[in-house]
């Protein structure tokens, strides 16, 4: 018991030490994104890129998102966090596009709690009139939890980034509660079925029934696909059999800082 307690006290502190440093990693500069290509499945041709957030701090070295990210979440820091991501990634995106033609999508997580106010929205919306941005080069990715919401606030926030030319894609699928009627009734044009899906085809038969069926039913309904966690020629060749649109992983590259994605692009042969 006592061993336990001590370990939750750890885990209670550790928490609260990421919180305190959290708070200042946007003014310190600890934190930058790395970019990870999404590319078509049909000829391995570049399509976009994710913005993905990392964090190192002096103190507690390099922090994963999903460790910190619920912790940015709880403590309200998400906001500054989620406004910074966005500002970098636009920034990014052009000096990517510079170097490919036609241009690429840039993708970029977005908390739920980023939609619970307008704060973010407005950012989003300036940056867009003021053309710092193609709105049409923009994927926003929203969870499942999210799309649950039936509040009218959210619906009609999702409808306002729709309507500014922004995509919406729903990460993560299947994981969650997957309710399929929120694909019809919510904006949502992408739907990318979750790494945990992909990882183990062609060995597991009932995920490669599964991940034939999302895309049957996403297709059926107008959407496109991205399969995530791409790891294996075998995995690509499946995908590229079910006509699933897009695909991500380590097998195409490794999610990387600017500089080391304009390398890899530059070496990239489809
Ligand atoms: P996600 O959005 O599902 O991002 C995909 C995660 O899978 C990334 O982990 C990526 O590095 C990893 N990944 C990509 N390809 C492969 C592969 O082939 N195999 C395996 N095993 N993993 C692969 P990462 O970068 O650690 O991010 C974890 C999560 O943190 C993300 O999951 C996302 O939910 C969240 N996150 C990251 N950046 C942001 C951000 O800027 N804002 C918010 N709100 N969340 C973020
Ligand atoms: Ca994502
Ligand atoms: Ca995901």
């Amino acid at each position: 018991f006592h061993f336990f307690s001590r370990e939750m006290d750890q885990e209670a502190h550790k928490r609260l030490l990421s919180e305190t440093h959290l708070k200042k990693c946007i003014a310190k500069q600890e934190v930058s994104i790395n970019y990870q290509p999404i590319v078509w499945v049909e000829d391995g041709e570049i399509m976009g890129v994710e913005s993905l957030i990392r964090w190192t701090n002096p103190t507690l070295g390099f922090v994963p998102p999903d460790y910190f990210i619920p912790i940015a979440e709880a403590s309200g820091v998400i906001h500054e966090i989620g406004n910074w991501v966005f500002q970098q990634s636009i920034i990014d995106l052009h000096t990517i596009n510079e170097h490919h033609n036609p241009p690429l999508t840039m993708a970029i997580n977005a908390s739920v709690l980023q939609f619970q106010s307008s704060q973010w929205y407005d950012v989003v919306k300036k940056a867009v009139d003021n053309k710092l941005v193609d709105p049409e080069l923009l994927e926003v990715e929203i969870t499942e939890r999210l799309l649950l919401d039936d509040s009218s606030q959210v619906n009609k926030r999702l409808d306002n980034f729709r309507k500014l030319g922004i995509h919406l894609s729903v990460d993560d699928f299947g994981t969650g509660y997957s309710a399929l009627t929120y694909l019809k009734r919510c904006p949502v044009s992408i739907v990318k079925i979750d790494r945990g899906f992909i990882r183990d085809i062609p060995a597991d038969k009932d995920d490669m029934v599964l991940v034939r069926a999302i895309i049957a039913m996403a297709h059926g309904l107008g959407l496109e696909v991205i399969a995530e966690g791409v790891e294996t020629q075998e995995q690509w060749d499946f995908l590229k059999q079910e006509g699933c649109d897009y695909a991500q992983g380590y097998y195409f590259s490794r999610p990387l800082p600017i500089e080391d994605f304009l390398a890899w692009m530059r070496e990239y042969e489809p």
